[in-house]
């Protein structure tokens, strides 16, 4: 079948995953061509866990937010199977599931985030699947004063870019509250803390932390060679802290029967398609795009949506993916917020402010599913 046929009932789209990056696909295409697309969604998880409000459950915070999948999916007129993608078949257009059932499509998305590695054996790793249960025991010693030099840490390929500098002011202002005498270091191979979103960020989050006295080793490519030792290459430095906290890093999902990029990233044009295997598309943090982070990733999905609506037959003009980074930075008070263009990898244009930007308070900004989880949040705090 060319990109172009699609089948009486509708072109059949497969969206495997169920985070940020799939729930924008879905919602986009509903509103860009709802009545011309199947839409089939193929997740293991019921539920879907807005994953940045993590960082504040190790400080007795209220848990994040999370949303059933299934009236999401059924808003956006599609149908939800759970299940994994095992591999997939592009010259017959089928995906194989894990449970070895098979899908057939016309377009298929592959939103099926990164994994996460840890890349330190002698360190805490941050994973917001359990950030409560690994970093409560930390801040209750920190809150009972047995804590005086603690160590957030980036490995070379940098995660997620936020929650490193989210969690040293957090725990650097609990101490400060709580008069606790409390050393806090960030140890990351960024050349400034937030580079990548520009110097109007990288300045503000210097002053933040210089304010929270929280002290930064930029440039710095660091090992843990045992527990409280953090090696910081180039130069052979050492740091003795008590603990140590790390980014993992993250790797691609690496599907069978499709290309794989550098560390099993998922390659893709400025459409969110992949090279060579006909209308296969991907968005969000299993894409090889360097910056994880999900507003980018629904800006992908959105560039996706656009793509597979025109594929579609609607009356839609696809454009590129521009990133546009747009974030919101907790700390221990008030949060920040922040924006930028990104061109290589590099931000320009950038803004850092107190009060939100172009009106913008969610952590994750995304077009479509952005507005539907608030007004799911209305309708929760009204019932
Ligand atoms: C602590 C923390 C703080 C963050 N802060 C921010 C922030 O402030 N702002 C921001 O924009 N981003 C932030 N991020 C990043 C953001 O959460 C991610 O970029 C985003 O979740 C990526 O979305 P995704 O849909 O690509 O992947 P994920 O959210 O990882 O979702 C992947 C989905 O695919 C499913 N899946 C996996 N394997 C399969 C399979 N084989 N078949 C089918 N489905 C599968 C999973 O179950 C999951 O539903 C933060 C992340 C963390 C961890």
């Amino acid at each position: 079948m060319s990109d172009r046929a699609v089948a009486a009932d509708g072109l059949r789209v497969v969206v495997a995953g169920g985070g940020v990056a799939a729930l924008e696909t879905v919602l986009a295409l509903h509103e860009l061509a709802a009545d011309r697309v199947a839409v089939t969604v193929l997740a293991p998880n019921s539920e879907f866990v807005y994953r940045p409000m993590t960082v504040r459950e190790p400080f007795a915070y209220a848990s994040a937010a999370s949303y059933e999948l299934a009236p999401i999916v059924a808003h956006a007129g599609g149908e939800l199977v759970t299940g994994e993608l095992g591999w997939v078949d592009p010259k017959d257009r089928i995906v194989h599931t894990g449970d070895d059932g098979s899908l057939e499509y016309d377009a298929l998305v592959l939103a099926l985030g990164a994994r996460i590695r840890p890349r330190y054996e002698h360190a805490v790793t941050v994973d917001d699947r359990r950030l409560d249960a690994t970093l409560h025991g930390l801040i209750q010693d920190l809150e009972g004063g047995y804590l005086e030099r603690i160590a957030f840490v980036a490995p070379g390929r940098m995660a997620w870019p936020l929650p490193l500098y989210e969690l040293a002011l957090m725990a650097a202002g609990r101490a400060y509250d709580m008069s606790l005498e409390l050393e806090t270091t960030v140890v990351t191979p960024e050349d400034r803390p937030l580079a990548i979103f520009g110097s109007a960020v990288a300045d503000g989050v210097e002053a933040l932390l210089a304010d929270a006295k929280v002290k930064v080793i930029t440039s710095a490519y660091a090992e843990v060679p045992r527990k409280g030792e953090i090696v910081i290459n180039p130069g052979d430095r050492r740091l003795s802290v008590q603990r140590i906290v790390a980014l993992p890093e993250l790797y691609g999902p690496s599907v069978r029967g499709l290309p794989i990029g550098e560390h099993g990233f998922i390659p893709i044009n400025r459409f969110g398609r992949l090279p060579d295997v006909g209308p296969v598309y991907a968005a969000g943090d299993a894409t090889d795009f360097p910056i994880k982070h999900g507003g980018l990733g629904s800006q992908q999905a959105d560039a996706v949506a656009e793509s597979i609506a025109a594929l579609a037959g609607a009356p839609v003009e696809p454009q590129p993916f521009k990133p546009v980074i747009r974030g919101k930075l907790l700390t221990h008070e008030r949060p920040r917020y922040l924006s930028a263009q990104i061109t290589g990898g590099q931000g320009f244009a950038s803004h850092f402010s107190e009060s939100p930007i172009d009106g913008i308070t969610n952590k994750i900004t995304a077009r479509y599913l952005g507005p539907y989880l608030e007004q799911a949040d209305q309708a929760r705090a009204t019932a």
